[in-house]
């Protein structure tokens, strides 16, 4: 199928032949004529899946055709609601991509920065607004924001919205929109929860579904290094400087580990930034700024900072720790292999992260290849890592004599 068979309207196809897409992903193919014809969607599909361009294109078609009718100033008609800064522009970027031959206006509100910019924006009047939920409502309550004329609603990532603790803005936000609309509600899972919340914004929605596991597993080149804890650094090393690894994106579980990993880089001459958390919201989007420029050859992310990082030339994805919810890895490789690019992930894995991949291997139902050809290789039989473990556990077991300890310590 081509995009030239989805009545999509002239401005919006140059623009998209423009951005060099040829053909629909399955979430568009399935998406586009359903939303053209005004129903509600309940999508189950994740970032990487060309979910954006398949609300934004129709959102889009819909705004250019009423623009022709519409008398007076702009009043915002569109809203998308998101939960991370980095996926809000991204998504603002895209509309602003294939809205460009169609007059249609847009901007994006995001916490974490004055809101000086935004609000000049929001003054000069828009069409489409791109929001995280804190800022939203803030700025709806200084009444820089209304939400009477929207026509179009998505929630996009909604399940990453729920664990991020923004159900209670949500809500706010779903009772400020007129009763008459078009809802879109996007999730990577569907949990009863996330159904439960589907159900209160949407009317009698048709379904798509999007495996993404699958898919994404067998879209990317996937490899395991077996290599102990304090050898992964001279891993990742001896990868850096013997591969063709052009830009790498390395997960890191924690902030402290990124920040670790990064020194290590540098100490080697090797050009790298970290993006997580306790980065500033400027630091953040100058490393990935940098990155995607090609200036810093290797960014070192967190889970939660990496999320909706879009970057069509990524060549490798390294896990230098395994994720232990197993989902997390297949977002993780996604990173790579952009909407049917094929791309790289290399995943090290240090004894006590077998179970990790075991639970990996069994989601995405594949085996992944172990690379033993490299000069840190580490064959420590699981089991006895675990008895050692239980011995910890063990150990554990005695809380009184660990409290008494702790009070004559206190007391020295
Ligand atoms: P998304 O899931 O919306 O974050 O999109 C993932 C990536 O795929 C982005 O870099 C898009 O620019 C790209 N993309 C989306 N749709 C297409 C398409 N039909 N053909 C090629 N690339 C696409």
């Amino acid at each position: 199928m081509l995009f030239t068979d989805l009545r999509i309207v002239k401005p919006i196809l140059r623009a998209l032949m423009n951005e060099g897409y040829k053909q629909p992903t399955p979430i568009q193919e399935q998406s586009i004529p359903i939303l053209l014809k005004g129903y509600d969607l309940l999508g189950c599909a994740q970032t990487g899946t060309g979910k954006t361009a398949a609300f934004a294109i129709p959102i889009l078609q819909h705004i250019f055709l009423d623009l022709r009718n519409q008398k007076g100033g702009r009043k915002i008609k569109a809203l998308i609601v998101t939960p991370t800064r980095e996926l809000a522009i991204q998504i603002a970027d895209s509309f602003t991509a294939y809205g460009k031959f169609t007059g249609i206006r847009n901007t994006v509100i995001y916490g974490g920065v004055k809101q000086g910019q935004q609000t000049q924006a929001l003054r000069r009047g828009i069409d489409v607004l791109v929001a995280t939920p804190g800022r939203l409502l803030d700025l709806i309550g200084q009444g820089f924001v209304s939400l009477k004329r929207i026509e179009y609603f998505v929630l996009d990532e909604a399940d990453h919205m729920l664990d991020m603790g923004f159900i209670h803005d949500i809500r706010k936000i779903i009772a400020l929109l007129p009763s008459e609309r078009q809802s879109l509600f996007f999730s990577a899972t569907m949990p009863k929860n996330i159904i439960t919340l589907s159900n209160s914004i949407l009317n009698n929605p048709k379904k798509v579904t999007i495996k993404p596991e699958q898919a994404t597993a067998e879209r990317v080149s996937q490899a395991v290094y077996y290599v102990s804890k304090q050898n992964k650094r001279k891993l990742l090393l001896h990868l850096l400087k013997t591969e063709t690894f052009t830009s790498t994106l390395v997960f890191s579980r924690t902030k402290y580990g990124a920040d670790k990993i990064v020194k290590v880089l540098r100490r080697a001459m090797i050009s790298a930034e970290a993006i997580h958390g306790n980065k500033s919201q400027g630091a953040r989007q100058r490393a990935l700024g940098n990155f995607k420029s090609g200036k810093t050859k290797v960014l070192v992310a967190t889970d939660i900072a990496a999320r909706g990082i879009d970057v069509d030339e990524l060549s490798h994805v390294i896990n230098y720790d395994l994720p232990n919810v197993s989902e997390t890895y297949v977002h993780r490789i996604g990173r790579t292999g952009r909407a049917s690019a094929s791309g790289i992930a290399l995943s090290f894995c240090d004894v006590e992260e077998k179970p990790y991949l075991r639970d990996i291997q069994k989601l995405i139902d594949q085996r992944i290849p172990v690379i033993t050809d490299h000069p840190f290789i580490d064959n420590t039989p699981e089991q006895e890592v675990q008895k050692s473990s239980k011995n910890v556990k063990n150990r554990g077991k005695k809380p009184y004599k660990k409290k008494k300890r702790f009070f004559s310590k206190k007391r020295r």
